[in-house]
């Protein structure tokens, strides 16, 4: 390298967060879509596309410094275009599924797309993560993106203006942080939905979970709850103690079959709306460790049992059942239809505001 090369890399590595974009194709209605590299001092990258505010790859080293990229994704545009399972998306204006795909609001019955057997699932048809978000590259190397979301989209009423702040941290955190407001009562539920594996490949039945919650929200054949919270001793559900995922995921449990595995919402024990460790996911094997931390009330733990192999990600890759995991913070899932569930309606003059942040140890 030349030395005046050599010499900017230093100054750059010594300055913390770096945000550099490029391009990263069209939607297939032409609109161009960016990609943006978000890097700290201790080189941890992480790239985000603004189609679907996306998180396309997360480089962060394991125990010996070797970097690995710790999600499943694609190595260009198309692969996000065609149908995939909101690989990286942020996920709205509802993240999870909504009963019968309909809500009462203010006495007004609202009917959203059912793209989930009778219910509807992340948004609809067209989530959050199927547009093209408005970025904005931060001085200080943070991404914000900003999307309208407007009245009648999707069914939801008023118009949702939401952003989201991507800021990658010289203590190796993604930290996301979510605004949403609105002109019209309407109901909002933001997540990431980050597919990780920190074997960077292979299944994640050996990775060591954590979940700091008492109980969880069983749920029906949809996978839409049964407003029972149910306590996680005694169960399978049971990770307050590090427990191998594997460990007891073809137990004979109704709630597990029912998700194929888990794919469900646990209830985070947490006094009210501060930021607290939700989830702790050790790879015993590499050294690497990851920690979610939240403002949300829960989480839904999904072991990628509907990923079955046909879809041919990064470098060819083939993603196989349970080869991810996922850890959405949210608000629990069908809450518009359950009056006992932490409220997710949001009225005009509020904000709704929500932090989540990825870890890694360092
Ligand atoms: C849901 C799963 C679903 C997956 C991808 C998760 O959030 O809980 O049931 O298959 O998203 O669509």
């Amino acid at each position: 390298m030349d030395k005046i090369w050599v010499a900017f890399a230093l100054v750059g590595s010594m300055h913390g967060a770096r945000l550099v974009s490029g391009d990263f194709g069209k939607t297939r209605e032409g609109t161009p879509v960016r990609i943006y590299t978000l890097t700290n001092k201790h080189g941890v990258e992480a790239t985000i596309t603004n189609y679907g505010g996306r998180v396309v790859s997360l480089k962060v080293p394991d125990k010996k410094g070797a970097m690995g990229d710790m999600v499943l994704g694609f190595d260009s545009i198309d692969g996000y275009l065609n149908e995939n399972p909101y690989f990286g998306a942020l996920i709205g204006r509802y993240a999870n599924r909504i009963g019968h795909a309909q809500f009462t609001l203010d006495g007004v019955l609202y009917k959203v797309p059912k793209n989930d057997g009778d219910n509807s699932l992340h948004g609809g048809t067209r989530g959050f993560d199927k547009v093209v978000w408005t970025a904005r590259e931060m001085k200080d190397g943070r991404l914000e993106l900003s999307y309208l979301s407007k009245d009648g989209e999707e069914g939801y009423p008023g118009n949702c203006t939401v952003t989201v702040v991507y800021h990658l941290t010289d203590t190796n955190e993604l930290k996301i942080d979510y605004t949403a407001s609105t002109d019209k009562d309407t109901v909002v539920n933001l997540t990431n939905h980050s597919y990780f594996n920190l074997k960077g490949e292979g299944d994640i039945l050996g990775h060591l979970l954590t979940l700091n919650a008492d109980s969880f929200t069983p749920v029906d054949g949809g996978l839409i709850p049964t407003g029972e919270l149910k306590p996680v001793a005694g169960t399978p559900f049971d990770f307050r103690k590090a427990t191998a995922i594997g460990a007891r995921i073809e137990q004979n449990d109704e709630q597990l079959k029912l998700g194929k595995g888990y794919d469900h919402n646990w209830v985070l024990n947490k006094k009210g709306a501060e930021l607290s460790m939700a989830a702790r996911v050790e790879e015993p094997e590499n050294g690497r460790v990851m920690e979610v931390w939240t403002t949300q009330p829960g989480i839904q733990f999904y072991t990628g049992n509907f990923l079955d192999g046909t879809i041919k990600g990064k470098g060819g890759r083939v993603y196989a059942r349970r080869s991810a995991l996922c850890l959405e913070t949210q608000h629990f899932p069908d809450s518009p239809n359950k009056p006992k569930f932490p409220a997710v309606v949001l009225k005009p003059g509020m904000e709704f505001k929500s932090t989540t942040i990825y870890k890694f140890a360092r």
